[in-house]
């Protein structure tokens, strides 16, 4: 497989970080909005706005009541076509950096660190994988891998392998938004730095050819909670850079056309299953 030809995707999921965060405090992506270079959309988070639940909705299209991840406390490995599984299958590279749920879902069910925190398999649904965990910080768990190791990890990714789907997890503002809550200072800080690391890295995957998406899994509410069907909860930012029409839309997307989209752009087939609009029409 040729894998420098386009259709290459990345997807990053800022945890929880919230629409109106967004838009307030990334300038960088709100630049290449404004220039023209990207789209930037509401989506509606499905319910419950937990993370497992909302990370396996993203890769299989299913809402959590389908698919049966229901809570952060029942994580397993993933039962339902997703795009992981579709592009190894037909023959794609795919790689990941982010947190060990992720692991969890699509690699191998318990997650065993020694064996598990770093892969390089192509039998594997994440081929080539790099994995964190939130033990062993202080009591509040805010000491997670730094953005900046982070986006390091993935250029590094697409440097070695040109991953055709590689996708990107910070869990740094989830951490502070639960410390300080959704309105706090500290809270807007590390999505003003989430933005900037990804300021350093986003001209050079658009060089090497890659459709960038940046999104979210969930809101936060003011008082550092989510999990509950308010707006704050349920906004979440969607920048597409490479959208055929860039700009602001004007109408909301839904969390379940994420992984039709990113097949129909990796050029694979869609599942029955994923029945919600591509975000490209
Ligand atoms: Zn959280």
């Amino acid at each position: 497989m040729d894998s420098s030809l386009k259709n290459k995707v990345i997807l990053v999921i800022i945890d929880g970080l919230k629409y109106q965060t967004a838009i307030e405090q990334c300038g960088f992506l709100e630049a290449l909005v404004e220039s023209k270079q990207a789209r930037r959309m509401k989506m509606i988070a499905v319910l419950p706005t937990l993370s497992a639940p909302i990370y396996e909705t993203l890769h299989t299209g299913l809402e959590p009541l389908e698919h049966g991840i229901t809570s952060n406390d029942n994580l397993r490995e993933s039962k339902f076509e997703n795009i992981f599984t579709i592009a190894k299958a037909s023959g794609l590279v795919t790689a990941a950096t982010a947190h060990s749920f992720f692991s969890t879902l699509y690699n191998e069910d318990p997650y065993i660190p020694i064996r598990d925190q770093e892969v390089n398999d192509p039998d594997k649904a994440i081929q080539h994988g790099r994995f964190y965990s939130e033990n062993g910080y202080t009591a509040f768990n805010i000491a997670l891998p730094s953005d900046h190791d982070l986006m390091n990890q993935a250029s590094m990714l697409v440097t070695r392998y040109e991953p055709h789907y590689l996708m990107i997890h910070s869990c740094s503002c989830d951490s502070i938004g639960h410390k300080f809550g959704g309105n706090s200072l500290e809270y807007s800080k590390q999505a003003w730095q989430v933005n900037d690391q990804l300021a350093q890295h986003i001209p050079f995957w658009i060089e090497k050819g890659y459709r960038i998406l940046i999104t979210s899994d969930h809101g936060f509410t003011d008082s550092g909670n989510h999990g509950g069907s308010s707006e704050i909860e349920r906004w979440t930012p969607y920048y597409d850079i490479g959208h055929p029409i860039p700009g602001i839309a004007s109408e909301d997307v839904s969390q379940l056309s994420v992984a039709p989209s990113i097949l129909s752009i990796l050029g694979l087939s869609i599942p029955k299953k994923m029945n919600a609009p591509l975000i490209d029409k």
